[in-house]
């Protein structure tokens, strides 16, 4: 042991190692976090927050912020998650000339009082730390990134989608329909974030539009592959939101509490396919419709249960997502309730094609635009 320990101690002191520690890992050191400081001044943005009420007069319902695109100098394109699909699928809309940019409803940011109505003010202390935020977007490194990058990277972008949920539900109260293309973190609750989900936008639009007195009924209908434990956990017991869930219960978040806060279950097997998935979702909206009669319909689109994702585990076609999102419009515009759709997840490069081609179906099916 003594030997163990001087040798330690050589290793430690001896010239060569001194050289080492002195001229490459404290200089790499010093390099990595000065780059990091300058890159977190660099992602800053000036944020003006959310005025409310905003007069929609000559905007298209679709909410957008070029700041939803999650971007890191060029780095994010080397992940396989398409992390400014936000802007592809816009662009994607501008080539087929189906809207103008300035149509488009300007996101923005919620302020501080509507960040305290979606959260416990101890869960937004939690969110300046980067552990924190590491942990939610399941993205180990950005826990060694300075606070202030972390928020910038990840934080802000989800803000700008939350503040597009709200005005997106506003948008459709006014008329009929809307569309935020971004949005629908249904893993964010009250008090806690997880699964990229670190902002409770669902939550926000519900309590919101109960203090404004706009809406007091909603259906949530959370067509995303996970399950939507965040508004779950918020309106467990709620008699006034009613919960449509449907998920493969084979993957995350297995949160068997909140699904007791699901008013109708469509609980799916790994790789489910169009016919059974497009049958029972249609089965569950006549029986939820007979049920319930909600002033507004919040749409939880995800696009992870396209064939081919690898978190989704589901075996859904383009054309299946398509036929699923004229189904939910469907059934709200018939009945003349209000809906707002959110994208939530799906983050292959193929959703961009997808989630487009669909907002161009629904304008085309019910002349929307
Ligand atoms: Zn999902």
């Amino acid at each position: 042991m003594v030997m163990d320990a001087m040798n330690l101690k050589n290793f430690i002191f001896n010239k060569a190692a001194l050289r080492r520690i002195t001229r490459i890992y404290i200089p790499c050191f010093v390099a990595i976090w000065l780059l990091l400081t300058g890159a977190a001044f660099m992602t800053e943005k000036s944020m003006s927050p959310l005025q409310l009420p905003q007069d929609f007069t000559g905007r298209l319902p679709i909410v957008y912020s070029d700041n939803y695109n999650i971007k890191f100098f060029g780095f994010e394109k080397l992940h396989p998650f398409d992390s400014v699909k936000y802007g592809e699928i816009l662009d994607n809309l501008l080539a087929h000339q189906a809207l103008k940019r300035n149509q488009l409803i300007e996101a923005a940011p919620p302020d501080d009082a509507l960040m305290h109505l979606a959260h416990s003010d101890a869960y937004l202390q939690s969110l300046q730390s980067p552990w924190v935020l590491a942990r939610i977007a399941e993205l180990p490194f950005l826990r060694f990134f300075p606070a202030r990058l972390a928020r910038n990277v990840l934080l802000v972008p989800m803000m700008y989608q939350m503040g597009g949920s709200l005005l997106a539900a506003q948008a459709a109260m006014k008329t009929g329909w809307a569309v935020n293309l971004g949005g629908g973190f249904h893993h964010a609750s009250y008090a806690n974030g997880s699964g990229f989900c670190a902002l409770a936008d669902i939550s926000l639009i519900v309590k919101y539009l109960r203090q404004e007195k706009q809406a007091q009924k909603f259906m949530i209908i959370d067509l995303d592959a996970h399950q939507g434990n965040g508004h779950e956990t918020d309106f467990k017991g709620d008699d006034d939101v009613y919960i449509i869930d449907a998920y493969n219960k084979e993957i995350f978040p297995h949160d068997t509490a909140a699904k007791d806060g699901i008013d109708l279950k469509i609980e799916l097997e790994s790789f489910t396919s169009d016919t059974e998935y497009l049958d029972r979702l249609q089965k569950a909206l006549d029986k939820a419709f007979v049920e319930f009669k909600p002033d507004l319909i919040i749409y939880n689109a995800g696009t992870d249960l396209l064939k081919g994702d690898p978190l989704g585990a589901l075996d859904i076609t383009p054309e299946g997502v398509i036929k699923r999102d004229e189904m939910v419009f469907g059934y709200a515009l018939d009945r003349k309730v209000p809906i707002v759709m959110l994208l939530s997840g799906g983050y292959q490069r193929s959703t961009v094609q997808v989630i487009s081609d669909s907002i161009l179906n629904l304008k085309k099916k019910f002349k929307l635009f």
